[in-house]
């Protein structure tokens, strides 16, 4: 079995009571360290990476709100690039969870958390649904964070690009998209039309020096050298940040307490009997 079809068979017969199998990384070199983008919510900590079963050190996890990828060249996009080429990350695995808060999030809901937080209706963009990339469907989200993916030419041909669903109460994971089955197929690159238009906007806005898309080329500089620009950005918005911080009071949640945690399904083995099995 490929990585990600040994994992999702691992993790359904852990639910079942098998706790047996982790991951020899033997049996995978060519297919670790494994890339996952998840969303940010807190539930999902105390599973990554052990529902996956795999080491630690082989578990590259990029998180952001959603799990959102909006456009084939977006900050997070930039992101996985760079864990594949610079951490050497061979599969992505965009993995949606059920139950998200962000899917949840009325619009005018999201105006009035804004609201509270000293944030103005006025400052934020006109289509807010487009510019935080916010969705109906964890499904269809995962879907098209891998569509942009496989798009980007910032990723290489032969990394397969997998989407799953995690259930957030049990850390069951199911198969949204079999990256293995589309691999062997030339990316096709999602038509401008269909390329959320936020995307451009937050490119330009975060644009890293001279970067084009037409012409791919990347800054003469080493990626440690655009701090200096950051930190001169962030020393400009420090005074804005301070004055917004007092505005800001306490807020009460707004969702029930969570369920009490559960073990999650793939304990990983000690560290060195990774390759220990029954
Ligand atoms: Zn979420």
């Amino acid at each position: 079995m490929r990585l990600l079809e040994y994992i999702i068979d691992a993790n359904h017969r852990a639910l079942a009571g098998d706790q047996k199998d982790g991951i020899d990384p033997a049996d995978y070199a060519q297919s670790l360290p494994l890339i996952a983008l998840t969303c940010i919510d807190p539930r999902l900590n105390r599973f990554f990476p052990d529902i996956l079963g795999v080491p630690e050190e082989q578990f590259i996890w990029l998180r952001n709100a959603g799990n959102i990828i909006t456009s084939p060249l977006s900050s997070t996009m930039r992101s996985m690039a760079l864990a594949c080429a610079v951490k050497r990350g061979r599969e992505i695995a965009v993995i949606g969870h059920t139950d998200c808060r962000i899917r949840q999030t009325p619009i005018t809901a999201l105006i009035e958390y804004f609201k509270e937080l000293g944030v103005s209706r006025a400052a934020l963009p006109d289509n807010l649904t487009e510019f935080f990339g916010v969705f109906a469907s964890e499904q269809q989200n995962v879907m098209r964070a891998v569509d942009h993916i496989r798009a980007s030419p910032l990723i290489g041909p032969s990394i397969p690009v997998h989407g799953l669903m995690a259930d957030v109460r049990t850390g069951r994971l199911e198969w949204v998209v079999n990256g293995y089955d589309v691999l062997g197929r030339a990316a096709v690159p999602l038509p401008a039309s269909k390329q959320p238009a936020i995307g451009k906007a937050l490119d330009e806005v975060s644009a890293l020096g001279d970067f084009k898309l037409g012409e791919m080329k990347f800054p003469e500089v080493r990626i440690g050298e655009i701090a200096t620009d950051v930190k001169l950005k962030v020393s400009q918005a420090k005074e804005t940040v301070e004055s917004a911080k007092k505005a800001l009071r306490p807020i009460p949640s707004a969702h029930p307490p969570e369920p009490p945690p559960i073990p999650p399904p793939i304990r990983p083995q000690q560290r060195g009997k990774w390759g220990m099995r029954d």
